[in-house]
């Protein structure tokens, strides 16, 4: 087994609670603002801030109890703030009773209560779930096989088995709450060879842990033998415990978990890049990147204010020169890409057509089943930029990108 593509830490990485973050920057994307959401206004932790228009896209809630400081196109940046000490219950119509307040549409400073979760439909509970944060779309597609990926999806991100040994009770809530959403057949626990982890309710299938296994195309084909993925539902390990911790307490979702810059952290939903890298002790100099995502298929973002998404599993710093630098170098046909790619493509020529925006070529080249793993680029001794020719010739065949999902 190559040592580089391994996909199990050969230590353990406990995951850190990071439970003294005073600021976030909640990144808000498309979705609109309650119109209680002012600057200075004070908001209580699980305090709804945003709604998506989408019935699948989860809403968005405060944290912790703070402050708004900021609001841009982009982002909600919230201080956190003790809340006031309980008001000292006096009988109402007592004497020195305060007079009654009219309840204030979407008042974000309300203490929030857990909501109760049972006793729905699966449609008014995916309904619920996504006003307490949780996308809910993949849970819901219909499909004869689900398959919980409980492999880390790239070298270097280790947070998968510690989530099965420190979070089990949270990932089993999850995949109670799973199982009312959706009445798949049968569901697998995809694993890594050796582990004995057991999910009440799923089989399990263990597969040898080295990248891109951990991928959907090449883990359902591992697991069912077929190259067909039409009815098959396959979720990250993380979206499961995301929906426990939601299903164990009743409240919105406003943590997360991701291996960042070496450790496993359990953090707030908009906890900065820049103070996760303070955490790992990291002060990146002119010439590092900072990755979103993992080493093969992440990409390097341009600002450290970023909050972390419920979608962000991975950050990583490439110091300068510690990788050879991309370039347009020709290819040499030394035919390295086509002995490595997972899809049985011809990255050698995927590459050349789209370098030279030779698009309608790239579609005969079947570009659209290319899972963007990396491999190709990785192992290419003229260093092209493999993947980045790729995204930009699916980008303009209109196909949909990876990149896509980690800019999002
Ligand atoms: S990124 Fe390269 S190796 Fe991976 S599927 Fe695409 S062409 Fe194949
Ligand atoms: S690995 Fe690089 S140089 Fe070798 S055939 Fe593929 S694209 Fe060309």
């Amino acid at each position: 087994m190559d040592r580089r593509f391994l996909l199990s830490p050969a230590e353990r990485c406990p995951i850190i609670v990071l439970d003294d973050i005073t600021l976030v920057r909640l990144p808000i994307g498309d979705h609109a603002l309650l119109k209680t959401v002012k600057k200075r206004a004070k908001v209580a932790a699980g305090a709804l801030l945003a709604r998506h228009s989408s019935p699948n896209v989860g809403d968005f809630h405060s944290p912790f109890d703070g402050v708004i400081k900021d609001i841009t196109g982009t982002f909600i940046e919230i201080e956190y703030e003790a809340p006031p000490p309980p008001a000292q219950a006096v009988a109402e119509g007592a004497e020195g009773a305060p007079p009654a307040k009219a309840p204030v549409e979407d008042d974000i400073s309300a203490k929030v209560e857990p909501r109760s979760l049972d006793g729905f439909d699966a449609v008014a509970l995916g309904r619920l779930l996504k006003e307490l944060g949780v996308d809910i779309r993949p849970f819901t597609r219909p499909c004869d096989l689900f398959i919980i990926n409980a492999i880390n999806p790239e070298p270097g991100m280790v947070y998968a088995e510690e989530l099965l040994r420190s979070y089990m009770p949270v990932v089993e809530a999850g995949f109670a709450m799973l199982r009312r959403l959706n009445d798949a057949p049968k569901f697998v626990l995809a694993l890594p060879s050796g582990s004995n982890a057991r999910l009440e309710g799923a089989s399990s299938h263990t597969v040898r842990p080295e990248y891109p296994i951990s991928l959907a195309r090449p883990l359902i084909k591992a697991i069912t033998g077929r190259e067909d993925t039409s009815r098959v539902t396959l979720v990250r390990l993380l979206a499961v415990f995301q929906l426990g911790l939601v299903a164990r307490s009743g409240l919105p979702l406003t943590h997360t978990v991701a291996t960042a810059f070496g450790n496993n952290v359990f953090a707030p939903l908009g906890t900065p890049v820049s103070t996760l890298l303070e955490k790992a002790a990291l002060k990146p100099v002119e010439g590092d990147s900072v990755i979103l995502g993992g080493a093969m298929r992440g990409v390097a973002i341009s600002g450290l204010r970023r909050g972390l998404r419920k979608i962000d599993d991975a950050l990583g710093l490439i110091r300068k020169g510690s990788k050879p630098d991309l370039s347009d170098n020709p290819c040499i046909n030394c035919g390295a890409c086509v002995s490595v790619c997972p899809m049985r493509l011809r990255p050698n020529m995927l590459s050349r057509y789209a370098e030279f925006g030779l698009y309608d070529f790239c579609r005969k080249e079947y570009i659209e089943t290319c899972i963007e793993c990396g491999m190709c680029g990785h192992i290419c001794p003229s260093c092209r930029p493999m993947q980045q020719h790729f995204r930009m010739a699916k980008h303009c065949l209109g196909l949909h990108t990876f990149q896509h999902v980690l800019r999002q």
